[in-house]
């Protein structure tokens, strides 16, 4: 019970902070990363060196080197903050699925990165990530505003109902998270894992009547379609979306579908409560007291909000054992530049356009081009008979939209793949590039990871041209 009632306490006052002035999150921010900095230095001799010459007394962010995946997997034990974890012992406990939701050595918990951004990453984690994603989840990222003691209370007797769906089980960040739920959260939510790919997944989540709902976009869409049959007010309070990008059209769908509000969380595996959608639907706060989200250009240099970035560098100040510091994501974000109508006062992050990866080289004459998967964005979203598209590039000149209609729509296939090449050329694609359309019934997820691609590319700016690659749209 005591333990239960500490964890009750330590969940509501996160949720004080977003009111607070912003000075004194940042205060609070800047102690805890120079505690993490001296941490890291102290007990990693990867950082030790990483951060030499660094005065660990009076350092400010910018003069901490960015750290990339790539030096983190490679230097992995090193890295770490306990010699007892190893790469190799990690990678092991990954193999036995039954693992699952177990802790590692007896104390943390671990997961991998899907790989879609290239190698999986292995991540290690204490308890206190998992506590305070949890926490953050139930009080900043509760649309209901009903927040407080009294529901707190009101949970104990009547816990809370928290549905996850996922693509498949594994190690993967989202799915394994919740595998890790606090034993003290199971007394005020219960929660249960389903699979999307579950033929009964319509009549499981019906008997389970959740009042949360949480997945990824691509699965939230598919479950939309099925709202009738769902029927899941009025227990239903909101939808949350933890993985993939969830377009304006898409959450704009889901959330007619059901009838409540849908909150996008942006994070990662590498700090998994990074953020928390907006209640208001306008994007999502940083959780800024326990990390640090830097939106910056291509040399590092920090953006002003209300401008996009080229890429983002993430910090977790929760997570001891891995630390994961100005750690560098190729995302393109912009942060807002105005107050949220909602009344946190925590930074927000207007939007994710995607990947600054997520782009593709085509051959235009001798030469390399470079199309931005934003080029391929705007021209795609322009058919709103489609629930989703895809570009597959299939030759360094040859390009494959792929379209799935939603259910009951028609599309002129010849009169729409002349309009999304007119649409491409008009932003930027070379016309020697060839578009072909395809409509299809179903577009899935990539088998290899569990999540949807929108962009399927050949790669290699080499492989595009031997002359020097410029840049379209
Ligand atoms: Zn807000």
């Amino acid at each position: 019970m005591f333990q239960t009632l500490a964890y009750a306490l330590r969940t509501l006052a996160l949720n004080q902070v977003p009111r607070r002035p912003p000075e004194e999150v940042e205060r609070l921010q800047e102690q805890r990363l120079r505690r993490l900095v001296r941490w890291a230095v102290a007990r990693s001799p990867f950082f030790r060196e990483k951060y030499r010459g660094v005065r660990l007394d009076r350092f400010r962010l910018a003069d901490l080197p960015p750290v990339g995946k790539a030096e983190l997997m490679d230097r992995f034990d090193e890295a770490v903050t306990d010699p007892h974890v190893r790469q190799s012992d990690v990678v092991e406990f990954f193999e036995d699925p039954g693992n699952l939701g177990r802790y590692f050595r007896g104390r943390y918990a671990v997961c991998h990165t899907s790989g879609s951004q290239g190698r999986p990453m292995s991540i290690v984690q204490d308890r206190a990530v998992l506590d305070l994603l949890f926490g953050l989840h139930f009080t900043r990222g509760n649309a209901t505003a009903r927040v407080g003691a009294r529901e707190a209370l009101r949970r104990l007797l009547n816990p809370a109902r928290l549905a996850v769906v996922t693509t498949r089980p594994g190690f993967f960040p989202s799915a394994a998270a919740f595998a890790y739920m606090p034993a003290p959260a199971k007394r005020f939510v219960r929660k249960a894992q389903f699979s999307s790919t579950d033929p009964q997944i319509v009549e499981r989540l019906v008997e389970f009547r959740p009042t949360v709902l949480t997945s990824y976009a691509s699965v939230l869409e598919t479950l939309a379609q099925d709202a009738d049959r769902l029927r899941l007010a009025p227990d239903l309070r909101q939808v949350v979306n933890i993985s993939e990008m969830l377009t304006e059209k898409a959450r704009a769908r889901v959330e007619a579908a059901f009838g409540v509000p849908v909150v996008d969380c942006y994070s990662m595996g590498e700090c998994p409560f990074l953020s928390n959608g907006c209640p208001a639907g306008s994007g999502a706060h940083v959780n800024a007291d326990w990390a640090v989200f830097e939106v910056v250009d291509e040399a590092y240099r920090p953006v002003p909000p209300g401008t996009l970035g080229h890429k983002v560098l993430v910090t977790n100040l929760a997570n001891r054992v891995q630390p994961i510091i100005r750690y560098e994501i190729g995302d393109v974000v912009e942060m807002a530049d105005r107050p949220c109508r909602c009344g946190s006062r925590l930074p927000r992050i207007a939007r994710v356009v995607g990947r600054a990866a997520e782009k593709l080289w085509v051959r235009d004459g001798t030469r390399g081009c470079e199309v931005s998967g934003s080029l391929l964005k705007n021209a795609c979203d322009y058919f709103h008979q489609a629930r989703e598209w895809q570009v597959v590039q299939t030759e360094h000149d040859q390009l494959r939209v792929r379209l799935e209609l939603l259910p009951g729509a028609a599309l002129d296939r010849a009169r729409a793949e002349r309009a999304v090449a007119d649409r491409l050329a008009f932003f930027g694609l070379p016309r020697g590039v060839e578009v072909r359309l395809e409509i299809v019934p179903r577009l899935e997820p990539d088998p290899a990871t569990g999540k949807f691609r929108r962009l399927v590319s050949l790669g290699g700016a080499a492989g595009a041209a031997r002359e020097p690659v410029r840049q379209a749209g």
